[in-house]
């Protein structure tokens, strides 16, 4: 069984929209194994989005995720990685496909950064280092 970290972001906390995305995840048939909404310091943040470090994107993509709390989950399932990211559609929420959490539920803000309501590990070793900085 495979784990992968799955984050609501601030737009999704602050819409009042974590069950939404919540039900979708477990109406996938996947499972939560561990479950906190935290206010992450930059710490975290730098750590977590290290490999985007000197992005046009990066600052106003950390100030972003400072901006409110954010559920950190723990998922369990599957090729769940893989199907999480499906799940969840692709970065840009206006071009999302629907049927997707961002396709459905997100759309552009005109800011600086994608406000896409969730983020996803993208494969196996990303998996294991994110859970690591959220749940160690
Ligand atoms: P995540 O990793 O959060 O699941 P992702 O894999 O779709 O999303 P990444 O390329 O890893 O996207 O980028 C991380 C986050 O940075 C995105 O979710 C988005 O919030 C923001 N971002 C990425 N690319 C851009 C961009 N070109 N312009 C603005 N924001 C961006």
């Amino acid at each position: 069984i495979e784990e992968t970290l799955v984050l609501v972001k601030p737009d999704g906390v602050a819409r009042g929209l974590t069950g939404a995305i919540l039900s979708r995840i477990e109406a996938k048939g996947y499972t939560l194994v561990d479950l906190k909404l935290v206010e992450p310091s930059r710490d975290v943040l730098a750590r977590h989005y290290a490999e985007h470090e000197g992005k046009p994107f990066y600052e106003p993509l950390l100030e972003f995720m400072l901006s409110g709390p954010v559920v950190a989950v723990r998922v369990a399932g599957d090729r769940v990685i893989e199907g999480f990211r499906s799940l969840a559609g692709t970065t840009d929420p206006t071009t999302a496909a629907p049927g997707t959490i961002r396709g459905d539920l997100g759309r552009d803000w005109g800011v600086a950064v994608q406000q896409n309501l969730v983020h996803g590990s993208d494969s196996t070793e990303s998996a294991a280092r994110e859970l690591g900085i959220w749940f160690s």
